[in-house]
């Protein structure tokens, strides 16, 4: 029998829409789930509608979606997008074509759209992008510095990816001129003091990055630093601890224009 999603059973205590039962002959592997009125918010405005998502496991894209009046008549349309999608001998791109002909957005992440069915599937090998260790650092690899989160982790905690992930936040922060401490040897406890002495410096390493760069990175005239970061909510943290070492900020609209801006 078909798996129903959780919220669905009568006894969930979030449950959603318990007395539909699907009708249509999905799989017994497949997983589905419905709603009778959800906004989808799109570029030509949002509208409500009744949905219901499938995610079989076999030749089609693995997560088919159905819109209509009501959940039966969006399952209907799930079901006839299922069977297309199985159906289909594929062709896949990482750049689909838009109805109208012209290129569609670049799916760099190994996602592909199948150009005969539509169906959407990870069957690529992600594309690395050249350069892309001197793009600016990201709101959440800033904080990533600033929270001491480049520490080594607990015995065995520590996948592959993510010791990837730090050393590439290494990399990045030392070619964008961030002078990061000296990383402890080995894990250390969330309220030992020193993690805290060690938490301490890297939020100095930025903070001492941000004091000589503030009014370019401010100004706008380097678009490849003034990453999301440094305009959204950890400039205020930057800001705080300015404050919390004495150091007045300045107004930045008394500060020098940089040539550019
Ligand atoms: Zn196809």
């Amino acid at each position: 029998m078909v798996k129903i999603a959780s919220h669905h059973r009568p006894g969930h205590p979030l449950a959603k829409d318990s007395d539909y039962t699907p009708v249509c002959l999905w799989p017994d592997d497949c997983c589905v789930q419905w709603d009778g009125g959800g906004v989808v918010i799109g570029r030509e405005g949002s509208y409500r509608t009744a949905f219901f998502e499938a995610f079989p496991s076999d030749n089609s894209g693995g997560f088919i979606r159905g819109e209509g009046e009501t959940i039966e008549a969006a399952e209907g349309d799930a079901y006839r997008r299922w069977q297309k999608e199985r159906a289909c001998d594929h062709a896949w791109s990482r750049q689909p074509r838009k109805k109208d002909g012209t290129a569609g957005s670049l799916y760099t992440n190994g996602g592909g759209v199948c150009w005969k069915c539509g169906a959407f599937k990870t069957v690529f090998k992600p594309l690395v992008e050249l350069g892309s260790y001197r793009k600016p650092l990201s709101a959440s690899e800033i904080a990533c510095i600033t929270s001491g989160y480049l520490i080594p982790m607990r015995d065995g905690d520590e996948g592959a990816d993510s010791a990837k992930y730090h050393r590439r936040i290494e990399l990045r922060a030392k070619l964008c001129g961030i002078v990061l401490p000296a990383k402890p040897a080995a894990y250390l406890d969330y309220r030992s003091d020193e993690r805290k002495a060690y938490e301490e410096a890297c939020m100095s390493a930025v903070v001492d990055y941000y004091i000589v760069h503030r009014a370019r990175l401010l100004n706008g005239g380097d678009e490849a630093l003034l990453s999301s970061f440094l305009r959204s909510f950890a400039l205020s943290g930057v800001e705080r601890a300015l404050k919390d070492r004495g150091i007045k900020p300045t107004d930045p609209s008394t500060m020098n224009q940089s040539p550019n801006s």
